[in-house]
């Protein structure tokens, strides 16, 4: 390895980072992790912390996972690669696509198509949507809904359903034709409704209102986060997806949820639709599908969708879309060995007792220190501090002050990961009780520091 000064130094002169400014790695150099075991990160200097972001939202199975790095140098050396596109196939994506099905066909998703990331699976199925009302013959249903604060990703079609100007204003004109409803998002809100119940009904009511707006034959789908990860962790009232599936029913517009954080076992079940109780029509998955260890994914398909482009004689269901690493063999063998790990160590589980004990910290942390202003979570390994400089008014923490928890936090033990005025916590679903201590402690001294 070159020294440290080579790395930083580097790193500020030749990297653009994601979600960065590219002036920002000069003002505030990264983290420069370069070992990590279990659920701990190293970094250049030799610090070593327990990784709260979990990679990033991804690798559920902790960095220390063998079988699925032995998956990997295995899949190297007996195919490192071929296509999945029309003549060709692996028996590694077959053997993952029967594996897929035997978890999620309790959910009615039986078919799958493979992508190499989240951001081409929310494509996928925006496309798939679009064509599954074409071969019905209802061409006019073109246009999305999604949520306020939802994030999908980054290509044209999932930064024009984003619910986050951020992630939109630098790149308009967008698609057109997507539309956005208010998030269930309890603690601010155009209701002013604190009550998540009444809260859901009023947004759902914000989506039938939209949908009569727009004309309901105008519409292909609405795409939704069964939780909202990267707006700030925001779990809805349970009976707010239930109630988008009754609407999107009704009006036949199909409902892709966005699972690419959710699924494999993040909300303490399998997917976070099945965490509602709710059947989606298309689910887009990526992520933790392949404990982060290859960019990978896949969007899963109800038997019902898929009998549409299966039954087609008119050609119109040819799939004009696709990757050069859908099926990749090495991504698709990484992820038979996830779903197996998955499975064996029963991770949902621990991901819902741990996610338990660390809402229940946080909100004792709540009591303790004024700057928290919302303590989210409850519902597996994903939770967020709201951060407020004054808990009367509200008002959001300035950057300073919560850099100085993330700061202190890391010097504590524990990487955080910052997201506007939230602390938004998604370690590994491995955790122990001891780890999520860490977390705990690492961020009561960050909070004190800033105070
Ligand atoms: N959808 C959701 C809900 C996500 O959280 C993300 C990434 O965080 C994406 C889509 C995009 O995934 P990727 O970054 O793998 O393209």
């Amino acid at each position: 390895m070159k020294d440290s000064n080579f790395l930083k130094e580097h790193n500020a002169k030749s990297i653009w980072h994601p979600m960065a400014h590219p002036a920002d790695s000069q003002a505030n150099p990264p983290t420069i992790v370069t070992r990590a075991q279990g659920v701990r990160i190293t970094d250049l200097d030799g610090h070593e912390t327990v990784d709260a972001v979990g990679g990033l939202w991804n690798v559920n199975l902790g960095f220390s996972c063998q079988p699925v790095k032995d998956a990997i140098a295995g899949q190297l050396d007996t195919l490192p690669y071929y296509s999945t596109f029309r003549g060709t196939s692996n028996d590694q994506v077959i053997q993952l696509a029967e594996e897929l099905r035997r978890f999620f066909a309790p959910d009615g998703l039986t078919r799958a198509f493979f992508t190499s990331g989240g951001s081409d699976s929310v494509e996928t199925a925006l496309r798939l949507a679009r064509q599954y009302h074409k071969i019905r013959g209802e061409a006019g249903r073109t246009k999305f809904l999604s949520l306020k604060k939802g994030y999908h990703g980054t290509h044209m079609g999932g930064a024009s359903v984003n619910g986050n100007a951020n992630f939109r204003t630098q790149y308009e004109p967008l698609l057109p034709g997507c539309h956005h409803i208010p998030a269930p998002y309890t603690y601010r809100n155009p209701f002013n409704e604190s009550d998540p119940a009444r809260l859901a009904q009023l947004c759902l009511q914000a989506l039938e209102d939209e949908i009569a707006f727009q004309g309901s034959g105008t519409i292909a789908a609405f795409i939704m986060e069964p939780i909202l990860g990267a707006g700030g962790v925001i779990p809805p009232h349970e009976s707010f997806m239930p109630g988008v599936r009754d609407i999107c029913t009704k009006h036949g517009i199909l409902l892709i949820a966005d699972e690419v954080i959710t699924a494999f076992g993040r909300t303490g079940s399998w997917s976070g639709s099945r965490h509602w109780g709710v059947q989606p029509d298309l689910m887009a998955t990526a992520k933790a599908i392949t404990n982060g260890y290859f960019p990978f994914g896949a969007v899963m398909i109800t038997s019902s969708v898929a009998e549409v482009f299966e039954n087609d004689r008119t050609g119109a269901a040819a799939i004009g879309h696709g990757y050069t690493y859908s099926g990749h063999p090495v991504g698709a063998a990484a992820a038979l060995a996830c779903l197996a790990e998955t499975e064996k160590l029963n991770v949902p589980e621990n991901a819902a007792t741990r996610g338990t004990q660390l809402h229940r910290g946080l909100l004792d942390l709540r009591d303790k220190h004024s700057l928290i202003g919302d303590v989210r979570g409850g519902h597996g390994l994903m939770c967020a501090l709201e951060l407020v400089s004054d808990r009367e008014s509200k008002t959001p923490i300035d950057k300073a002050t919560i850099a100085t928890v993330q700061e202190v936090a890391y010097q504590s033990g524990a990487m955080v990961r910052v997201s506007g005025p939230n602390i938004i916590l998604s370690p590994p679903l491995i955790l122990t009780e001891e780890d999520a201590d860490v977390i705990l402690g690492a961020l009561d001294d960050g909070l004190t520091a800033a105070a």
